[in-house]
């Protein structure tokens, strides 16, 4: 059966109907093998195939310079949280780190790193998450051994569209909401990471693309699943590596190739944003999107229903007409209340039409 539903789901997020048909066919008997893909062993020439060829179109898709690792690890993108300090903060002596803290998740992942070493947060603290706080006021510091942060805040709809500038710092970034969403310049990073299940998958495993020369230097702490030189060296193949996830990503990243790449997903998700953002604006605040225009989020818009802090019985209302219309999971999270609408690279043009058409709908009616 053909799927009805329109899933805006933040994460794990809708998968391309066509790849997961073709997990269904290929489920009992991959590629006559005569197993499933999770029966194989991660050591058979058969699931190195899958394994190579999930990270060749991740190098091809981003253009991953040689000098750069790639690997499927496990623990999503808060086992990065504590990855990331452990193998990093030792970098340098002191062992210090710069956090822009934007948003839930760079928070989260500054009081993580507390526990390795020192965080200085660059900014000064915001009383909301609503906006990306202007360079000029930042002091970094130049002995950090890397400065932190997310490129897209998935629960407050504030996305990054500069990268930030760090005097040779090294630059760390999570982008698990907007992996593969546009062309980047890996080589501008030193470490960029990001959990599969929104734009490139499944979860289950999370894509760590670090600088060769950053190996090797892990507190000694570190837990061993956790090291990067030795997943590195190891392909992935420490251990047990999440491999049904990594397939699915192979077949998620093979769909984002053959429908443009990076390039075209710049393109659409600029296109769909811009359908429920200028809905908002135009709806002489019936909806009301709290973030600044500069940093609004592709990814993740979130608005507020009815008034500008939000009329919680109009937005129930909201999210129960949508879903009676097959559009699911708009419910804002449960921190910051309203309606977040996620339109990864899977969700289309039409698809995003039909939310918008919905909304002036219920506009009219509620006002
Ligand atoms: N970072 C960002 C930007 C996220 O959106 C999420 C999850 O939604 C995480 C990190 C945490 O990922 P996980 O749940 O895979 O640990």
């Amino acid at each position: 059966d053909q799927k009805q539903t329109i899933y805006f789901g933040a994460g794990p997020a809708k998968i391309p109907q066509s790849v997961l048909l073709q997990a269904q066919q290929e489920l009992l008997n991959y590629s006559g093998t005569g197993i499933s893909v999770l029966e194989m062993s991660h050591r058979s020439a058969d699931f190195n195939k899958i394994l190579n060829k999930s990270e060749g179109l991740l190098r091809e898709l981003w253009n991953i310079p040689d000098n750069y690792k790639v690997m499927f690890l496990q623990g999503g993108g808060s086992g990065q949280f504590s990855g990331v300090p452990l193998n990093l903060i030792g970098l340098k002596e002191d062992k210090c780190a710069d956090y822009l803290v934007t948003g839930t998740w760079s928070s989260k992942a500054a009081k993580e790193a507390e526990k390795y070493g020192k965080v200085n947060i660059v900014h000064p603290k915001l009383d909301a998450y609503t906006k990306i706080p202007d360079p000029s006021s930042w002091t970094l510091n130049p002995s950090a051994s890397y400065v932190y942060y997310c490129a897209n805040e998935t629960v407050n709809g504030v996305e990054f569209n500069f990268m930030p500038e760090t005097n040779g710092v090294i630059l760390v970034c999570d982008m698990s909401s907007n992996f593969m969403s546009r062309p980047v310049d890996v080589s501008k990073f030193g470490v960029i990471f990001g959990g599969a299940q929104k734009n490139i998958g499944c979860a289950g495993v999370t894509v760590v693309i670090v600088r060769e020369d950053l190996l090797g230097h892990a507190l000694k702490e570190c837990p061993i699943v956790l090291d990067y030189k030795v997943q590195a060296e190891m392909n992935s193949l420490y251990n047990t590596p999440p491999s049904f996830s990594i397939y699915i990503m192979g077949l998620v990243l093979e769909w984002t190739k053959n429908n443009g790449g990076c390039a075209a997903m710049e393109t659409l998700s600029k296109q769909k944003s811009s359908m429920i953002y200028d809905v908002i604006n135009a709806s002489s605040n019936f909806y009301a999107c709290p973030v600044d225009t500069a940093c609004r989020s592709r990814m993740n818009v979130t608005f507020r229903v009815g008034k500008k802090e939000g009329d919680e019985a109009l937005e129930k209302k909201f999210v129960e007409g949508a879903s009676k219309r097959g559009m699911m999971a708009l419910k804002g999270h449960r921190s910051v209340g309203g309606i977040r609408v996620s339109l990864y690279n899977s969700i289309t043009v039409e698809e995003t039409e039909a939310l918008a058409a919905f909304m002036k709908e219920f506009q009219k009616e509620h006002q």
